[in-house]
């Protein structure tokens, strides 16, 4: 797995949407990896914090400026 892979996992592994064989994956990745280690804490961190917001409805000024960030394909 390279560091694109993990990336890729790393939404649904959050959301606690992962095969096991993912996880299992993700774990050995982040083993050998200092890069990915050191930064899968802050992205739950940060996801941690997105699912507390999305709980309220963003005002249309925030809602306009996510699309606006949307990434484009
Ligand atoms: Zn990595």
């Amino acid at each position: 797995m390279t560091c694109e892979d993990l990336a890729g996992l790393l939404l649904p592994a959050l959301r606690g949407h992962l095969a096991a064989t993912d996880a299992e994956a993700i774990g050995a990745h982040v083993a050998v990896c200092t890069s990915c280690a050191h930064d899968l804490p802050e992205m739950q961190r940060i996801w941690t914090l997105l699912d507390t917001w999305e709980e309220l409805p963003p005002p249309e000024r925030v809602r306009d400026q996510l699309r606006s960030h949307r990434p484009r394909d």
